[in-house]
């Protein structure tokens, strides 16, 4: 990657793998980093300091925070995500803002008091800037949980020089979570009442997160071309798409990679035999050991896989609908997925019902993750919309064959290869409709059983694809000057 003169950002993010993950966004924030760090920037994360955090890490530095009328303490911590750069080892540091009422509880999200909590981490992010010697040229939130970070930084700017140049940009990940709270939120901002009207944070009455990034963002951008034209409309914009059309010239889609080390099966130390493009017969293994894992009959027949947040969004009910006709092909369905209890049941129903056709894991394993990757032959991911999605992408980079609805990310990425021989690497289907999915499947099966030749010449291909972050991370740089540049510009 070519060295550029080097930008100094602050990356802020509710969730960031290896330290917690409960979707994809903490995926990107694991690794977009490391790659604008590995091209020359200066960038440095935080995120909340949660309870499933190892608590050894640097302190770095404390501050009272008015929250209403208490007053919190914030302590920020550090630590380090090691990476590697050519033969060098170098150091990506990201900070955690900690207060034990606030985060130091079961699970990362879904708590009564949501909103105070995160626009605590939002205060507390403004306010480390200027104690930690790091003037951010650019920062960049993702989602709701920092949205009002942006708000933050222009309001602030009013009073403090030292916010006046900074720039900001606001990723959407999902637009579907918004961080829509009652209007008494504002208090724990400490900003002037104005903002509270609907063309800023104001949102049926409430104050609303995302909202509050749309608006006073420098610059936003989402997470796939096609999403980013999407949620201009009525029908996947979550009530915002009036938000976004105004803002359209400032709306930029960049479609997400994955951490090619991290997911690599030819290093993949949880599954149980690596494999690469040229030893593809090599999966086997995997499938054998997966189909012990989740206690199946060991048989060669094609392994219909799915890893998900278990969500109306995922286009799961496609999948219970016609399960009984997925049923009647000789395969075998693997399930790890957890979430909507109503899914949840569904799918431990459709386990208890056929027990040596389906395997259903309700619960978060990475480690079984990989072995579903690496074992299955297909990925199912019918969504109902997708953002980006990375299950595909990761399943491309261990030859299983994406089975998706054209949409969002869904659409940027998997060509459908009935009706591009060349170039497909998977099979799309564009109505959200039960039987299309069915037929797609369909058409997956019958190459899978008629022309095995064929079907190891597709997997080859999804593997040689790259959707690592290499020329994806040069898109954030290249956007990252264009905020800057509009910056400059609107303070001229
Ligand atoms: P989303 O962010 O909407 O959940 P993505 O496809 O973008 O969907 O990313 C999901 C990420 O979370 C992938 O890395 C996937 O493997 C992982 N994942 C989802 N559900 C589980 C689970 N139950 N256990 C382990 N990993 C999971």
């Amino acid at each position: 990657m070519q060295k550029n003169q080097g930008l100094k950002i602050l990356f802020i993010s509710s969730e960031i793998s290896p330290f917690a993950k409960t979707g994809g966004l903490a995926d990107v924030a694991g690794s977009l980093p490391k790659a604008l760090k590995a091209s020359g920037n200066d960038i440095r994360l935080v995120m909340p300091k949660y309870k499933c955090i190892n608590p050894n890490m640097c302190y770095v530095t404390d501050f009272p925070i008015k929250m209403g009328d208490e007053e919190k303490t914030c302590i920020v911590k550090k630590d380090y995500i090691k990476l590697k750069t050519g033969n060098q080892y170098d150091w990506l540091p990201v900070y955690f803002i900690d207060n034990y009422y606030y985060y130091n509880r079961k699970g990362l999200y879904c708590h009564h008091d949501d909103g105070e909590r995160f626009a605590f981490f939002c205060r507390a992010v403004v306010k480390m800037l200027p104690t930690i010697n790091f003037k951010p040229d650019i920062i960049h939130c993702n989602d709701w949980h920092s949205g009002p970070v942006c708000m933050l930084l222009k309001e602030k700017s009013r009073k403090y020089p030292f916010y006046k140049d900074i720039s900001s940009i606001f990723t959407i990940h999902n637009l579907e979570y918004q961080g829509q709270f009652d209007r008494d939120i504002l208090r724990y901002f400490e900003v002037d009442e104005s903002v509270f009207t609907p063309d800023k944070v104001e949102f049926y009455g409430g104050f609303n997160f995302a909202k509050a990034g749309l608006v006073y963002s420098d610059t936003i951008s989402t997470v796939s071309s096609t999403y980013a034209e999407e949620i201009k409309t009525s029908i996947y914009g979550e009530g915002l798409d009036g938000v976004l059309n105004k803002r359209s010239d400032d709306l930029f889609g960049i479609i997400n990679g994955i951490s090619y080390n991290e997911f690599n099966p030819e290093t993949d130390s949880s599954i149980t035999k690596n494999y690469s493009a040229d030893s593809l017969e090599d999966k086997k293994h995997n499938s054998t050991s997966l189909q012990v894992e989740m206690g199946l009959p060991v048989r060669d027949v094609p392994i219909i896989g799915v890893v998900s947040r278990l969500t109306g969004q995922k286009g799961l009910e496609l999948i219970a609908d016609v399960i009984e006709d997925i049923m009647r092909y000789d395969l075998q369905f693997i399930l790890l997925g957890t979430g909507d209890p109503y899914y949840e049941d569904i799918f431990t129903n459709i386990g208890i019902k056929y027990p040596d056709k389906a395997g259903i894991y309700i619960g978060f394993n990475i480690g079984l993750a990989q072995r579903i990757y690496a074992g299955s032959d297909m990925f199912l991911m019918p969504s109902r919309f997708e953002p980006c999605g990375l299950g595909q992408l990761i399943s491309l980079r261990y030859g299983t064959i994406p089975v998706v609805r054209k949409t969002g990310g869904l659409a940027d990425t998997i060509i459908d290869y009935d009706t591009d021989n060349e170039d497909g690497n998977g099979f799309v289907f564009e109505d959200f409709n039960s039987h299309k999915m069915l037929d797609a499947v369909k058409r997956a099966l019958k190459l899978y059983n008629t022309n095995h030749e064929k079907w190891k010449q597709l997997a080859g291909r999804g593997m040689k694809f790259d959707y690592s972050w290499r020329e994806q991370a040069e898109k954030y740089i290249d956007l990252y000057k264009t905020t800057l540049r509009r910056k400059n510009k609107e303070s001229q």
